[in-house]
């Protein structure tokens, strides 16, 4: 019995493959038979796309061109301010003295900022300076000075 049922089975298996087979080619043929047959306007529509998507390459290679030659630009400004750089360090041996010089200043200028407190006021029309007592210290058209700007209101003393 045991010996019997796999080779009486085995027949209609065979059967059933090249029939599943059979049947997957034709259903493939069946799927194939709708695509040759589209409308002529589905076509026109995938030209203008086509069309749209070249035109898209030919800018981005125009512009990749463009990138191209301003990298080219760069290339050669770089070169030239590297030459540069090497000319200034060969002229100058030291670059740092004139950097200190500069903040040097800068800190100058702080404290000269720093010294003149402005305590008075400088009418513009008369060119006068008021003190803060002054009844002209504020109440005229003008801005707030150092002590010894202007010339010295008459009444206050500047
Ligand atoms: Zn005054």
């Amino acid at each position: 019995m045991n010996s019997k049922t796999p080779k009486m089975s085995l027949q209609p298996l065979k059967c059933a493959l090249t029939v599943l087979l059979g049947g997957l080619l034709v259903a493939a043929f069946a799927a194939d038979i709708p695509e040759p047959a589209r409308p002529a306007a589905d076509n026109q529509e995938a030209r203008d796309e086509l069309q749209k998507i070249r035109d898209g390459i030919s800018q981005l290679r125009e512009e990749n061109a463009k990138l191209k030659e301003e990298n080219a630009q760069l290339r050669k400004e770089n070169q030239q301010l590297r030459r540069l750089l090497a000319e200034k360090d060969e002229g100058n041996v030291t670059l740092t003295p004139t950097t200190n010089s500069v903040s040097g200043v800068q800190t100058n200028q702080g404290g000269a900022e720093t010294e003149i407190q402005l305590t008075h006021w400088f009418t513009t029309s008369s060119g006068k300076r008021h003190n803060s007592r002054c009844r002209y210290f504020k109440t005229t058209e003008g801005r707030l000075c150092g002590p010894e700007e202007g010339k010295a209101c008459k009444l206050c003393g500047g």
